[in-house]
Formats: structure tokens, C-alpha cells, sequence
């Protein structure tokens, strides 16, 4: 019966291409920088231009240059993150836990999560596995977390506190697809800490309410994401009812209507009150029901032998994280990816209009005056200026498939 479920498995074909994106993203602006200070070298040999038309053009050239390395900065450190929100104990560091393949957040009774933590991958080699205080330097062991972030122990830190939580990239696929996972306390601490929520969550690219399958929505969670939604055009909400393992262990009849009223009541949230998705069809695919534990404790082994409904379930999971992961790539494509790719190109646009075609013409009349002198110079600017216009035609293309990209990925996730 096991063959139904692949444990290992982890969705990630969305992920690896917004991987391969900024890869390919960040090599256009390396080669752009090179490319403008090539042609810096250029305009300042050439005597082309008259020294206040020079000055112009340098400046012009010096402005695009910070632009780009600005712009290379930012794309460096740019992450898809997802936020967790829920009311406490509903297993909101399961979830993260489980799609970790690894318990590496406290989570059990009693030790539910007291303030903000972020997961993710970290560049520090020397110090792969540490937690960092949000503006102190402290740097703890991974084990200080459960004592730091669990709300019932003496050293539990204030609930509007940011604890970094790094990891090598090596520990866990997620991570090293440049995802960064966000746990916050309970909702009911979190709605009351409106500037945590502006500084920490408001950027998340995908939302995931973790509610309690034993239980309905409370109205504090419901309050939390129109507060949410009012804030953000349109949330990138997922809906996980959590614990189902124990919310379902009745008989079958009862199971499904139980089901059926969740399902009502998180359309209800997606469509009437946050107004997030327009019909009835695209927000039930955001609603699934799940078992963290269960997912957790089939990935690290601790359950070999999985009755049919936990491995029902855990296809569940499983479809959660491949649609989630999917919405994730393309929104961060979106958002992140499409600027980028737009700026290059309105970089070399102007390249193109302000300095390659005057500096030709004015070549093109050097050349009729001077003869064979101006050749070389002719050649080498005609030659920028066809790069300009190839690169130019390389972006607009990049652009192109990354709208298609991202629209195959948009129906990946609807279908
Ligand atoms: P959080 O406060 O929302 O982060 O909740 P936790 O992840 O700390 O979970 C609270 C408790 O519920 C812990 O004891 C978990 O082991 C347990 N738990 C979490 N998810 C599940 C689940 O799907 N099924 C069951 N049976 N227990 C769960």
C-alpha cells in the first residue's frame, strides 16, 4: 500500500525555474555592467564629442551604472516568503516543520510558538546553523530556539521580537530554492502587533491560514485577514484545515459533512469577506485538509507503515505543497522578476536613443570628412551599437517567455 505515496517527494518544479530565472536574470545585469563601462572607455577615448557633451554623456553612463549594480543588489537577496498565520496550537510550525522535512521549530503541546521566527537558508559558511535576535547581535544554537520562541518558557521572547532561524542550504530543498518561511505567535497576539504584521508579513508573496479541522473559524481569524486583504490588493491565500487526522477518526458519514462545512465556511472567507477570489471554483482549490504531524512523521521515517486514510491525507499535503510552490514561483516571478527585466530594458532603450545613435551619426559625418582615420572608432562603436540592439532584442524575448511562464504556471495551479 505504500507504493501510493512517494515520501521523499517534494514539488518543486515552479521553484527550481524562479532558481534558473535569477540565475539567468543576474548574469543580463552582470553583462550589462560590464557592458556600460566598455562603453564609458569608449566615449572618453573617442573625441567624438565636445567636452560639455562628453561631461553629459559620462554622467548619463555613470547613473545607469549604479542603477544596474543597485538593481544586481537587490535581485541578489530576493526571496519568495511565506507567512503562517493561525490561532495557537494549530499547528502552524507543524506545517513548516513538515514541509522541512524535519522538526526544526518547536512544536508540541506546550510549546507553541511566543513570536515571530523566520526560516531560511543562510550564505555564512563558517556558521551554517544558528538563531539570530532581530537587532541584537546574538547568535544561539539551533537548540535555543524551543526556549527562545516557546511561549511558556522563562526566557520566551517578547511576542513582537524577530528571530532569524538559519539553516544550511543543504538541509532542506525548500530552503535552497530561495524560500524563506515566516511563523508568527497566535493571531489573536499577532492582530494586536499592526506594526509587526506592516514590517514582517506584509511583503510575504503567499499567506497560509493554518486553522484547526476540530474546530470552525474563529472570529478573531476571520477579522485577522480582512485586516489582511484590506491592507494587500489580493492575498496569495491558501487555506490548510489542520489536525484532520483527529477531526475525521468518525464514521465516514459524519467525515464528509464535516468536510462539507468547512469547505462552506472558507469559501465564505475567500469570496464574501476577503473578497480574494471571484467564484466558487478557483477559491476550493485553495482549501485543503490536512495532517501535519502525519506528513512529518511519514518524511522522517517515524511511520513506516501508514494506514489508507494518513496516506489519503498525505497526498492532500502533497497537493497542497505542489500548488502552493507553483503560486509561490509565479507570483515571485511576477512581482519580483518582470521589473527587473524591465528596467534592463528601458536601460538600453535609452542607451540606444541618447548615445549610440547620436555618437554614429556623428561619426558616420567624422568618416566623410577624415576618410580612413575614424574607421576603427566607426567599427567599434557600430559594433556597441548592434549590441545594444541585439541585447535589447534578447530582453524583449526574456520577457515574453517570462509572461508565458508565468501564465502556464497561473493555470498549472488553477487546473
Ligand atoms: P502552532 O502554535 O500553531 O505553531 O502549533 P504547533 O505546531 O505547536 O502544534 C500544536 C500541537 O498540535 C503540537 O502538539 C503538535 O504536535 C500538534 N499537531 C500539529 N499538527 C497536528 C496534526 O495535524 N494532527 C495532530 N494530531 N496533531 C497535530
Amino acid at each position: 500500500a505504500s507504493s501510493l505515496i512517494s515520501l521523499r517527494s517534494s514539488s518543486s518544479s515552479g521553484l527550481s525555474e524562479f532558481v534558473d530565472a535569477k540565475i539567468e536574470l543576474q548574469d543580463i545585469y552582470q553583462d550589462l555592467d560590464k557592458f556600460i563601462s566598455s562603453l564609458m572607455i569608449t566615449v572618453e577615448g573617442s573625441n567624438l564629442l565636445d567636452e560639455a557633451e562628453e561631461q553629459q554623456q559620462m554622467e548619463q553612463l555613470r547613473c545607469f551604472s549604479s542603477k544596474v549594480q543597485a538593481i544586481e543588489k537587490v535581485m541578489s537577496r530576493d526571496r519568495m516568503k511565506v507567512a503562517f498565520f493561525g490561532r495557537t496550537s494549530n499547528g502552524k510550525s507543524a506545517v513548516i516543520n513538515a514541509l522541512l522535512h524535519d522538526r526544526i521549530l518547536p512544536s508540541a503541546m506546550g510549546h507553541t510558538t511566543s513570536c515571530f521566527c523566520l526560516v531560511q537558508a543562510t550564505a555564512d559558511e563558517e556558521d551554517p546553523e544558528h538563531v539570530r535576535v532581530e537587532q541584537e547581535n546574538l547568535h544561539l544554537e539551533l537548540g535555543a530556539l524551543k526556549e527562545l520562541a516557546s511561549a511558556h518558557s522563562p526566557r520566551a521572547m517578547k511576542p513582537s521580537t524577530l528571530l532569524h532561524v538559519n539553516m544550511p542550504r543543504s538541509r532542506c530543498r525548500l530552503l535552497d530554492y530561495d524560500v524563506v518561511l515566516l511563523d508568527t505567535p497566535g493571531v489573536d497576539v499577532t492582530a494586536q502587533l499592526d506594526d509587526c504584521l506592516d514590517r514582517y508579513c506584509m511583503d510575504a508573496d503567499v499567506f497560509i491560514l493554518v486553522l484547526n479541522a476540530e474546530s470552525t473559524i474563529s472570529r478573531v481569524e476571520q477579522q485577522f485577514f480582512k485586516d489582511v486583504a484590506s491592507k494587500l490588493s489580493r492575498p496569495n491565500l491558501f487555506i490548510l484545515n489542520n489536525r484532520w487526522d483527529m477531526a475525521s477518526s468518525q464514521e465516514p458519514e459524519m467525515e464528509l459533512q464535516v468536510r462539507d462545512q468547512h469547505i462552506e465556511r472558507c469559501l465564505k472567507l475567500l469570496i464574501e469577506d476577503l473578497g480574494v477570489y471571484s467564484t466558487v471554483e478557483q477559491a476550493r482549490r485553495r482549501i485543503y485538509h490536512v495532517s501535519a504531524l502525519e506528513a512529518l512523521q511519514l518524511r522522517n521515517g517515524c511511520n513506516q507503515n501508514p494506514t489508507v486514510p494518513t496516506q489519503e491525507r498525505y497526498l492532500e499535503f502533497q497537493r497542497f505543497e505542489t500548488d502552493f510552490s507553483n503560486c509561490l514561483a509565479h507570483s515571485a516571478l511576477k512581482t519580483k522578476f518582470e521589473q527587473h527585466l524591465l528596467s534592463a530594458l528601458d536601460i538600453l532603450a535609452q542607451l540606444e536613443a541618447t548615445l549610440i545613435g547620436p555618437l554614429t551619426s556623428k561619426l558616420g559625418q567624422l568618416l566623410k570628412e577624415t576618410g580612413e582615420e575614424a574607421n576603427k572608432l566607426y567599427a567599434e562603436i557600430n559594433d556597441q551599437g548592434l549590441r545594444v540592439v541585439q541585447r535589447k532584442e534578447e530582453l524583449e524575448d526574456q520577457v515574453e517567455k517570462l509572461c508565458e511562464e508565468a501564465q502556464a504556471m497561473g493555470q498549472q495551479v488553477l487546473r
